[in-house]
């Protein structure tokens, strides 16, 4: 058997300013690919899957970036017509796995995926199996039902079983190829619309819809159900959660499944609500802790939903408290550039962030002594991602009284202790940490955080919607409409 693999990832925030471009988007072609085999990620687990299951691969092409503005057209059709002429290259096979995000929005295709999956089908007709796997965060639509045969999400935030859930799609496209399965789905879609820190997975009202998709997969009613979050800030019609079933030749089990979760998330809606203690409370309350790392959570910055990672509404206050052993990191790569040309043990005057839009505060003036100088690579120790390279370009540590500042050339999820023990701070000794993240930091920084606090910091990954104003999204929807009422149309014949 051989199945030809390649795919775009891209977390499109319909609200940021910074562009994505085929320069952005870090880009592998033909055998670069495998650089991915044994990492947490979809492409890696979709590899080793092949490997287990001594399936030939043809590796495509492959882009893969952090969330940001909304490609055009151009730099969609340059992605695209790539993944596709590489696809058509490597024809004939007897399956065809994408790994795609679910939240891409591109200029002309507000379902960019879909319409990616649908070109694939047009070029290798009907006969060949697609699977597809997608993000949690995926804004699943009926047009990616309709293009594939086969779809599989991540049912976890942070995404722990990225290489799991690719696994098996693989399993499932191997088995349909062999003719032992014939995959039907469904997809429902309550009209809801939470935040990514209302998702965490290990806890309700996910954990409790997840249980409910397992079930379902443990009782054997399907072959794979999941419930995806979605991506509430791309702004486009199909944004919010979705409810996705395969099962085994029955499209109406896998309607009436769909539509239980469907039913069962709007139930918990009220759940899906999160409030968050403003900056200055919050510094003082993680300053008074005997006892740290205190996680301060700069939801409004969470670089993985598509901010800017300059956000300083904390660094603010941490320094205007007079924080002790505290860490911050903010991508500024002017500020970087001038520490490292001072040199460590220099002192260095800098105005540090808020530089990319008007959203994230205003930059900070800082007086601070360099500390320590990097290449900024370092390698995941996961969970996510465990085993990939991380690259934030020429970093610098500049301590300002007892803050120390982590200024990253590039934008640098957190999530990762390697991260920060790249350039010598060790995370379990310290008072408290600022993450720029909702819930991704979980994965690293959850086993060794004592305490940890939510806060409303500005920026576009606010948790308050109606601050962003929404063009395309449908409506009526939960939160952004409080009162109507809602449930699954009703099956005939089920
Ligand atoms: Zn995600």
């Amino acid at each position: 058997m051989r199945f030809i693999v390649g795919g775009i990832m891209h977390e499109t925030h319909t609200f940021s300013s910074e562009p994505t471009t085929t320069s952005t988007l870090p880009t592998f072609r033909g055998d670069e690919l495998l650089r991915y085999a044994g990492v947490n990620h979809s492409l890696g687990g979709t590899l080793d899957a092949c490997r287990d299951l001594g399936i030939a691969v043809a590796p495509t092409f492959f882009a893969d970036g952090v969330s940001t503005g909304t490609p055009d057209r151009a730099t969609f059709e340059a992605l695209a017509g790539e993944l596709l002429r590489r696809i058509a290259a490597a024809l004939p096979a007897d399956g065809i796995v994408l790994n795609l995000h679910g939240a891409m929005v591109a200029e002309d295709f507000p379902d960019a995926e879909a319409e990616i999956v649908r070109r694939v089908r047009d070029l290798v007709g009907s006969t060949t199996p697609i699977a597809v796997t997608l993000d949690f965060h995926a804004n699943l639509g009926q047009a990616m039902v309709e293009a594939c045969d086969l779809v599989t999400t991540y049912d976890t935030y942070p995404h722990i079983d990225a290489a799991e859930r690719a696994r098996e799609a693989v399993q499932l496209l191997a088995r349909t190829v062999r003719g032992e399965i014939r995959p039907t789905m469904a997809l429902a879609k309550p009209p809801l619309l939470p935040v990514p820190q209302a998702m965490f997975t290990a806890r309700p009202p996910f954990k409790t819809l997840l249980d409910r998709a397992h079930d379902m997969e443990e009782r054997g009613e399907a072959l794979a159900v999941t419930v995806a979050g979605g991506f509430p800030y791309s702004d486009v019609p199909e944004a919010g959660v979705g409810a996705l079933v395969v099962t085994d030749n029955d499209p109406r089990a896998a309607r009436r499944l769909a539509d239980d979760l469907a039913a069962l998330a709007w139930e918990l809606r009220g759940h899906m609500q999160v409030a968050n203690r403003p900056p200055r409370e919050a510094v003082a309350e993680a300053i008074a802790y005997p006892t740290g790392p205190v996680m301060l959570v700069d939801v409004g910055d969470n670089i993985g939903g598509g901010t800017t990672g300059d956000g300083t509404a904390l660094l603010a206050e941490l320094i205007a408290q007079d924080a002790r052993d505290a860490v911050v990191v903010i991508a500024d790569p002017e500020s970087a550039e001038a520490a490292i040309a001072v040199g460590v043990g220099a002192m260095v005057d800098l105005s540090v962030g808020g530089k990319v839009d008007q959203r994230h505060g205003e930059p900070v003036a800082v007086r601070g002594v360099v500390r320590r100088i990097t290449d900024g690579r370092w390698i995941h120790e996961g969970p996510e991602n465990a085993g990939a390279p991380a690259d934030m370009g020429p970093t610098a540590v500049v301590a300002v009284g007892g803050v120390d500042i982590v200024l990253t050339s590039c934008k640098s999820m957190p999530g990762d202790l390697a991260q920060l023990r790249s350039v010598g701070i060790e995370p379990a000794e310290r008072q408290i940490i600022v993450v720029k993240s909702a819930v991704r930091w979980r994965g690293g920084y959850g086993p060794i955080a004592k305490h940890a606090i939510d806060v409303d910091t500005p920026g576009l990954g606010s948790v308050d919607l109606s601050r962003f104003e929404f063009r395309r999204l449908r409506r009526p929807i939960w939160p952004l409409d409080p009162d109507f009422a809602w449930s699954p149309e009703p099956v005939i014949g089920v």
